[in-house]
């Protein structure tokens, strides 16, 4: 029996026997609110596909005020795990027992692994990203500039993260609340210092989302990242002026709905070299089926599956 594309918070609650009993049965999905846009069963169902595991992964909307009760859920509607999405992953890292190192210096759970009764919380958006950027240009962020735009945000705190603990070359945290990122500054600062490679240009700053302070730290970068929810529709506004985007630039676009975004576009139009954010929503996929499974994910196999799909 083909399973429906989306279940409720209900199904999941109080009627989890039904979730089994679909052929494959449903034993993974994305917990999102709203989930309708996730592209996320297209690269999984492959895989699990691919790899002949017995399992299908679905989309679960769920609200906020049901989250908590609906991921305690999982374990007894027999799912193996689970992805989170908007606007869960902070919930998620308080809703796990247990949570690795990386979620909770990134503030958020993107996957949940069902271990018995409990919940295990990891994230995997900053390797994620990690894994991208070195697939899309050619470069390790430990060795970029970057400036990362919406730094205090979900993705921005766990992308933040990952460019310090990569030790990137210089990191500097924009965010229009100003307060999220004086905070991520002082947790990353210990990073960051270096008794030996103390030079003349501070490795790790927070700054205001404004065109001037954007335009000085530009100059002197190599990557750009938008990690706001600017972009995520059409209609928005630019996130930054056309005039700060530079050929010399990389320009990384966490967003990936609606094809190309605004920021992509005016960043080639630019001459800079341009990614958007596909290739993390893949690599942090392939990472959560890594460690669901614990073996390497048919990465090439949920790529195909990805841009199959519009
Ligand atoms: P979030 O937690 O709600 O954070 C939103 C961020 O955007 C905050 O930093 C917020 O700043 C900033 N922002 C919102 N409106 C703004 C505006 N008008 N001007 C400047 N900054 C603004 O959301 P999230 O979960 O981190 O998601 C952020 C983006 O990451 C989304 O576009 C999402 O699609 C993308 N993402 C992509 C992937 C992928 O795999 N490609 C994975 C995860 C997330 P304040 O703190 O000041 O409110």
């Amino acid at each position: 029996m083909e399973a429906p594309d989306i279940f409720s918070a209900e199904d999941l609650i109080s009627n989890p026997a039904r979730i089994s009993s679909f052929a494959p049965p449903v034993r993974l999905g994305v917990i999102g609110d709203p989930v309708t846009h996730s592209r996320s069963p297209v690269f999984h169902n492959a895989a699990l596909e691919a790899c002949g595991i017995p399992a299908q992964y679905a989309k679960l909307h769920i609200p906020p005020e049901r989250f908590a009760e609906s991921v305690r859920a999982l374990p007894k509607a027999g799912f193996l795990g689970a992805n989170v999405t908007i606007p869960h992953k902070a919930a998620a890292l308080a809703a796990v027992d247990v949570a690795d190192d990386y979620a909770r210096a990134s503030g958020s759970v993107n996957t949940i692994v069902v271990v018995g009764e409990k919940l295990h919380g990891f994230n995997t958006d900053g390797p994620g990203l990690s894994r991208a950027i070195r697939e899309e240009f050619g470069v390790d962020v430990r060795d970029l500039r970057v400036v990362l735009l919406g730094a205090g945000g979900g993705a921005g705190r766990a992308i933040a993260v990952q460019c310090a603990r990569e030790r990137c070359e210089r990191l500097v945290l924009v965010n229009r609340s100003l307060e999220k990122i004086e905070a991520l500054k002082k947790e990353l600062a210990p990073l960051f210092h270096s008794e030996h490679l103390a030079g003349p240009v501070e490795r790790l700053v927070a700054i205001p989302f404004e065109n001037e302070a954007l335009r000085h730290e530009l100059e002197n970068a190599d990557i750009l990242i938008n990690a706001t929810s600017v972009g995520m529709s059409r209609l928005d506004p630019p996130v930054i002026s056309p005039s700060l985007l530079t050929p010399n630039l990389l320009v990384y676009d966490t967003v990936y709905s609606g094809g190309m975004s605004r920021l992509i576009e005016e960043a080639s139009a630019a001459g800079a070299r341009c990614a958007n954010g596909l290739g993390m929503l893949l690599h942090q996929g392939a990472l959560s089926f890594e460690i669901w499974f614990n073996r390497p994910a048919p990465l090439e196999v949920m790529r195909r599956a990805l841009l199959s799909t519009p």
